[in-house]
C-alpha cells in the first residue's frame, strides 16, 4: 500500500470561523458533487515560503473573477484568508520543513458548483509539499515543445463561454499536454494559438528577454535589458508571477513589453522562461530541440530574475 502524500484539508465552513480541518486521508466530497462530476469550479494554487503566502491578494482578486466568470458566488476574501492561515499552520506542524530552505507549503484554493441541487459551492484549501521535481527544474532549467492550443487569440473575446481567462478546474487539457510534451522527450510545452502567436504553458506564462548593447555615439555603450510576454488578451491566463515579477524588472530599469508574439521571437530570444506561482522561475534550455540563447547569459539573466523574484510578497 502506498503511503497517502502528506496533505492537509480546510473546508471553508460557516460554523468554523478558521475553517474546518478534514481527515485527508478519508473521503471528504459527495460523489455527486459538480466538480467531480463536470470539473465545474475554479482554483487557485500559490506557494507559502517560511510559513507566509505570496501574492495572497492576487491569488484572491484572480479566485474571484474566475468565479464571476462561472456565476460562482463564493465566501468573502477574509474567509479565504483565514482558512489559509490554518491550512498552512497546521501543514508546517504536522510537517516540518527539515531546513529553512525547503519549507514550502504549497496551497490550492478550490471551489467547485457543490452537490447537484446545493445552493452554495464546495470551497476548501489543501496544503501539500512543493514537488522536488518543480525545485530541480528552476536549477537545471527545461525543455519544452510547442504544441497547438487549438484555438485563436479572438476567441476569448467572440465566445467568453470557453471560460478562456478563467482558472477553472477543467485542467484535463492542460495535463494531456503535459502528458504529450513528456513522450517526446520534453519537460513542458508552450501552446500557440490557431493564428500563430505564442501563448502560455499549461501550468506558466511564457517570458522572454532581449539584451541589446547601445552605443551613445559619445564612446559609451548602454545595456538595454527588454522583458516580453504574450499580450494578456489572446485567452491566456493572467499570471499573478508575470504580473509582479514585470513590476520588480520595471524598478530595477527592465523595459516591457507585451506581444503578440510568434514562435520565431522566442526562438530570437536572448532567454525564455516559464513562470508560475509553484516552480517560480524555469529557464527554457531548448524549444523544440533548438537552443535558446546562450547558457552563460541564461544563466546571467535567469539570477538576475531570480533575485527580483525572491523580493515579492
Ligand atoms: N497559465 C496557466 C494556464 C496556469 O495554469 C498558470 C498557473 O498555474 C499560469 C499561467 C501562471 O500563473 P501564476 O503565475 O499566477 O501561477
Amino acid at each position: 500500500m502506498t503511503l497517502p502524500a502528506p496533505t492537509v484539508l480546510v473546508f471553508l465552513d460557516p460554523a468554523f470561523e478558521n475553517g474546518r480541518v478534514a481527515d485527508s486521508s478519508q473521503p471528504q466530497l459527495m460523489a455527486t458533487d459538480l466538480g467531480a462530476t463536470r470539473g465545474d469550479g475554479v482554483f487557485e494554487s500559490l506557494l507559502a515560503v517560511g510559513g507566509k503566502a505570496r501574492k495572497m491578494q492576487a491569488h484572491l482578486n484572480r479566485l474571484g473573477s474566475s468565479a464571476r466568470a462561472l456565476d460562482l458566488n463564493i465566501p468573502e476574501q477574509d474567509t479565504w484568508r483565514r482558512a489559509i492561515g490554518t491550512a498552512i499552520a497546521e501543514f508546517r506542524e504536522a510537517y516540518p520543513a527539515p531546513s529553512p530552505a525547503e519549507d514550502e507549503v504549497v496551497v490550492k484554493l478550490l471551489v467547485t458548483r457543490g452537490v447537484e441541487g446545493a445552493a452554495s459551492p464546495t470551497c476548501w484549501i489543501q496544503a501539500s509539499p512543493s514537488p522536488a521535481g518543480s525545485r530541480r527544474q528552476r536549477e537545471t532549467g527545461i525543455d519544452v515543445v510547442l504544441l497547438d492550443r487549438g484555438f485563436d487569440t479572438e476567441a476569448s473575446e467572440r465566445a467568453p463561454w470557453l471560460l478562456l481567462g478563467a482558472k477553472t478546474l477543467s485542467y484535463a487539457v492542460n495535463m494531456a499536454a503535459l502528458r504529450y510534451a513528456h513522450k517526446q522527450g520534453a519537460d513542458d510545452a508552450i501552446f500557440t494559438s490557431t493564428d500563430g502567436r505564442v501563448l502560455e504553458g499549461p501550468t506558466s506564462t511564457v517570458l522572454l528577454a532581449h539584451v541589446e548593447t547601445l552605443d551613445d555615439g559619445a564612446g559609451s555603450a548602454r545595456t538595454v535589458k527588454r522583458l516580453i510576454t504574450p499580450q494578456l488578451d489572446s485567452g491566456i491566463l493572467p499570471g499573478t508571477s508575470q504580473d509582479a515579477l514585470f513590476a520588480k524588472a520595471k524598478a530595477a530599469g527592465w523595459e516591457l513589453g507585451y506581444g503578440p508574439l510568434i514562435p520565431d521571437d522566442l526562438f530570437d530570444a536572448d532567454a525564455v522562461w516559464l513562470i508560475s506561482s509553484i516552480r517560480l522561475i524555469a529557464p527554457v534550455n531548448h524549444i523544440d530541440g533548438k537552443e535558446i540563447g546562450t547558457p552563460a547569459l541564461r544563466k546571467q539573466l535567469t539570477a538576475e530574475l531570480n533575485e527580483l523574484f525572491a523580493g515579492i510578497e
